[in-house]
């Protein structure tokens, strides 16, 4: 006997997760740090590991602490969450959760998609305009979530302070998440980020440990909004999502700001280096202010010729945009191998 889900679950596609090349260095797939993690946090856990017999600090309060002095807002301005994914499907329980509407970009970011579809919320998706959102669109839906993701995941586009200013403003949606998940690795992350915009209340400002400090395995991000919307979240979260060793090492990345910064001029100085590879071998790059690069090409031939020379990368139609490859901006090794790949002519 099967046991039928909810029915509006039923055509819903599972997340396709970015596959591990077999060579550490040729994985292209999952927009990790390609540089290992701080020496810092690998301390601060092996130290945490002592006291695992314990339940963890229920809200991350060390970590929210070192983020409201980071940003400077109050720590119950923050919610930590087991990756920023588990804030998004809270974000959907609480403001879209039974006929809810959110308006996105198309493509967008899965998660986004798939939570809104988990809560049975109807989406509008507003495709992209030269690969970047078109916010003069999107404003004029009425919703109750807005999605805009900044740098844009899978493409790496953004829009300027300015233009996300004018679209919380101009929105007709109830509450604008901004998904900053890549913000680290734009021109000025500091004059880019919205979280000066969450102050009125509309807007939320999503960020992951993930991507710059290095911990996509340790699953944690937070959210930066209005205390009434993190209370609202609290209602609803799981008490424990966050595990001790990953609070642990939050903490120790917060205060390792030189590895973040190496992580960050590795990936710019690199991703100069995949965007030539790509156009000297004929296709077309998206510009990306991320760390990965949208390539325009036939999807089937560049994943073979790839995976021939041992590099994983993200195929577009896992994406939502058939005919790319979404590459991680690699290591040192990596962009080797991502270059003899690049430059195999038998398979031109
Ligand atoms: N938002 C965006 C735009 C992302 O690309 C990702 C990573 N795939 C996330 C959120 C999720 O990050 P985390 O690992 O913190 O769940």
């Amino acid at each position: 006997m099967t046991i039928t889900s909810r029915p509006w679950l039923e055509q819903l596609q599972p997340y396709r997760p970015g596959r591990h090349a077999p060579l550490a260095d040729g994985s292209m797939a999952s927009n990790e740090s390609p540089l290992g993690t701080s020496p810092a946090v690998v301390e601060a856990v092996t130290r945490a590991a002592h006291g695992v017999h314990r339940y963890p600090d229920p809200l991350a309060d060390p970590v929210r602490d070192e983020l409201a002095r980071l940003h400077g807002v109050d720590a119950d301005q923050i919610l930590v969450g087991n990756g920023s994914d588990e804030l998004i499907y809270l974000l959907a329980m609480a403001y879209l959760a039974q006929g809810g509407h959110a308006v996105c970009a198309d493509p967008a970011y899965r998660i986004d998609e798939i939570s809104t579809y988990v809560v049975n919320a109807n989406l509008t998706r507003v495709p992209l305009k030269e690969w970047a959102h078109d916010l003069d669109t999107m404003a004029e839906v009425p919703a109750d979530i807005a999605y805009v993701v900044n740098p844009h995941n899978p493409t790496g586009t953004v829009r300027d302070p300015a233009e996300i200013r004018g679209f919380v403003e101009r929105s007709r949606a109830r509450l604008v998440v901004v998904d900053e998940a890549y913000i680290d690795f734009t021109d000025d992350p500091e004059a880019m980020t919205a979280i000066p915009l969450v102050r009125d209340g509309r807007a939320v400002v999503l960020r992951t440990f993930s991507k710059v400090h290095g911990l996509a395995g340790l699953r944690i991000g937070y959210l930066v909004g209005d205390r009434d919307i993190i209370a609202t979240l609290r209602k609803i979260r799981a008490p424990f999502s966050v595990g001790m060793l990953s609070q642990a090492a939050a903490v120790a990345a917060l205060r390792d700001t030189a590895y973040r910064e190496q992580v960050r001029a590795h990936t710019l100085r690199l991703r100069e280096h995949v965007v030539r590879l790509v156009e000297a071998a004929g296709y077309q790059a998206v510009p990306s202010q991320a760390n990965f690069v949208l390539v325009v090409g036939d999807e089937a031939e560049l994943m073979d010729r790839l995976a021939r020379h041992g590099v994983s990368v993200r195929p577009g139609s896992a994406l939502g945009v058939p005919g790319t490859v979404r590459i991680s901006v690699p290591s040192e090794r990596g962009l080797e191998l991502l270059a003899a790949a690049l430059a195999d002519a038998d398979h031109r």
